[in-house]
């Protein structure tokens, strides 16, 4: 079990050395670091302003084990989410990011949302059923929220 895991981190990697190279530019710009639940996370600074630009509501980011997030209750709000692509990384590896896009472009295609249609968004919303929210459109204060349980309005954009 321990062989299989380490495979998997070591198949996501290049993923999670792009996300901390991001993460360590990011402290250079006022950005912090922490370490939890096997993932390393980067919050603050360069990459909350990064992620704030970013539509959708999007608060937080995975890349391999490396997750970025606005600040560090925006993290804890989505952990369990990004734990989910997290895992979806270990599965796919260097496969992932083209991947994802492709699921976007398709689901545009179809004329249904790119990002909460996205096949890789599902499943995270599926498993860690939560709605996760930026509460304000103001880019300065903006952080993510959860809102609870999705109650079938997750979809709406
Ligand atoms: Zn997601």
């Amino acid at each position: 079990m321990m062989l299989r895991k380490t495979l998997k981190v070591i198949w996501a990697s290049p993923n999670t050395l792009l996300g901390s190279l991001l993460g360590l530019v990011g402290i250079l710009f006022g950005g912090k670091a922490q370490f939890a639940r096997g993932a390393f996370e980067y919050h603050s600074g360069l990459v909350a302003w990064l992620l704030r630009r970013f539509p959708n509501n999007v608060c937080a980011m995975t890349l391999g084990h490396s997750i970025i997030g606005i600040d560090k209750e925006s993290l804890e709000a989505a952990r369990d989410h990004e734990h989910v692509h997290v895992r979806q990384y270990e599965r796919w590896g260097l496969f992932f990011i083209p991947a994802y896009f492709l699921s976007s472009a398709y689901m545009k295609y179809k004329g249904k949302n790119p990002y909460y249609d996205n096949h890789f968004e599902v499943e995270a919303y599926r498993i860690a059923a939560v709605n996760l929210r930026r509460n304000s459109t103001n880019s300065k204060e903006a952080r993510c929220e959860n809102l609870g349980l999705i109650d079938g309005e997750a979809n709406e954009s």
